[in-house]
């Protein structure tokens, strides 16, 4: 049922646990800058949580930008575009930095990034159309998590949505992608809004943005708060406490409406859908133009890099090509990073391609990159306290240590999201997120044995 007496918060709802994480927003106040389109882009058929891409060209062929290389039939599952013009020079596998073997487009770039001539925008007069452009377009959730928006905006017809809330939170340490994304792209990020809102039937619109982003809270507030652009007064912007993990959905969805999404269940079960900022401005570029999703913006950041600062790349590209355009390295990198410090994905080497999902590539010198060695729990309850979630991460270790499935599924092991708040807040430096990571493939392979034996 929609909430009939819908009110824009003043302040935003508590929120619980967290971590107190450095900010170091080193590259909030750069333009971002355009990378020259490489040699060579490595497109992988795997950019999003769902069915993998079968690959849609041969070798010898050629393409535009824009082309689609990879689709499939799956419903969780969004094409992929090539984002260069040139000849498809080989379909190789690939490593994903999640350890996945995917199939990859390798694509030699003729430098003169000619737009595909069937691309134009597309002719959307309902819901249908709309949604069917979402998924042509290839857009995935930019913020880091790359499910479907087509999927994630085509709500069950027993779910009713009264509120759309815009993540601006960009919590993490370092990354910057969202913040230059609304102070240069703003009036996108708007015009996005409306046309969900007004596609989906929505009745209001949170944006849910750090307070320690002013520049960005002033572009959208001034924007949100002419009558000439929200008449009804459906948008409001949302200052939030700069806390980790505040953009995590339940987290942001609990700060925004004071609601919770129940263990198990999804934002639509709570009346909300989340969308990403760059997701938002990103849909409405592509209702003006209908050039798919080709390019993205990603911070690139670190003790290890020479000239931190933003850049748009085209997808494929290689992340050490990305580095050598910012300066190269430093220093020896001891860690290199997909995403953020606290939610990141250690990569091997530096050869794997920016795909889609990708905000950021982080990379630390040795000394940053060191991990402290983990001594005995001292029972300080810090990271109980840190857990949004309200999970017990030491009983949860415990669990895993014991190999007691039924102990883990009893204390929700599969709604800990690996925010790493409680290994932040651990003075004894346990592997708490490791352990409860390693607990969940545990308790999956265990459940996928049972379902397979009956
Ligand atoms: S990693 Fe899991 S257990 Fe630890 S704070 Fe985050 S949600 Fe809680
Ligand atoms: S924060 Fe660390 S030391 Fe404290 S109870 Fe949790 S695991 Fe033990």
């Amino acid at each position: 049922m929609k909430d009939k007496n819908l009110r824009f918060p003043k302040i935003p709802f508590r929120t619980p646990g967290g971590a107190r994480v450095p900010h170091r927003k080193h590259t909030a106040d750069k333009q971002s800058v355009i990378m020259p389109t490489p040699d060579e882009v490595i497109i992988p058929m795997s950019q999003h949580i769902g069915a993998p891409c079968k690959v849609q060209v041969a070798v010898g062929d050629a393409v535009c930008v824009g082309t689609v290389i990879g689709d499939s039939d799956a419903f969780v599952c969004a094409p992929i575009h090539s984002s260069v013009s040139g000849t498809v020079k080989s379909i190789t596998k690939l490593t994903m930095p999640s350890g996945a073997v995917t199939d990859a487009v390798v694509i030699e770039s003729d430098g003169k990034d000619t737009a595909d001539p069937d691309i134009k925008p597309p002719v959307v007069e309902n819901l249908q159309d709309f949604l069917s452009a979402v998924r042509a377009s290839g857009l995935v959730g930019l913020g880091g998590a790359g499910f479907p928006a087509h999927v994630k905006l085509n709500v069950p017809a027993d779910k009713e949505i009264d509120t759309l809330i815009i993540n601006c939170a960009e919590c993490e340490p370092y990354i910057t992608a969202d913040n230059r994304e609304v102070i240069e792209n703003s009036w996108a990020v708007m015009s996005g809004v409306y046309s969900v809102l007004e596609l989906l039937g929505i009745d209001r619109v949170i944006i849910g943005i750090e307070n320690n982003k002013p520049e960005a809270i002033r572009i959208l507030t001034e924007i949100a708060e002419n009558e000439k652009y929200d008449p009804e007064d459906k948008v409001r912007v949302l200052p939030l406490k700069a806390s980790y993990p505040q953009g995590a959905e339940k987290v942001l969805i609990k700060a925004c409406t004071g609601r919770e999404v129940p263990t198990g269940k999804l934002p639509a079960d709570a009346g909300c859908i989340v969308m990403n900022v760059t997701s938002i401005a990103f849909i409405s570029d592509y209702l003006k133009t209908g050039m798919p999703l080709t390019k993205k913006r990603i911070t690139v950041d670190g003790s290890a890099i020479k000239e931190p600062q933003n850049v748009i790349v085209p997808i494929g590209t290689p992340i050490n090509k990305v580095i050598e355009f910012c300066g190269g390295y430093k220093a020896e990198p001891g860690k290199i990073l997909m995403g953020g410090p606290m939610m990141g994905i250690a990569l091997i080497d530096d050869t794997l391609p920016v795909l889609k999902q990708n905000n950021a590539v982080l990379a630390f010198d040795e000394k940053e990159a060191r991990l402290s060695e983990p001594t005995d729990c001292i029972r300080c309850g810090r990271c109980v306290s840190a857990c949004p979630m309200r999970l017990m991460p030491t009983r949860l270790c415990a669990d895993v240590k014991l190999k007691d499935f039924d102990a883990m599924r009893k204390h929700q092991i599969m709604t800990c999201m690996e925010c790493g708040s409680c290994a932040y807040s651990c003075p004894a430096h346990r592997h708490i997120v490791q352990t409860i990571r390693l607990g969940k493939s545990q308790l999956r392979a265990e459940l996928a044995k049972k379902k397979g034996d009956k």
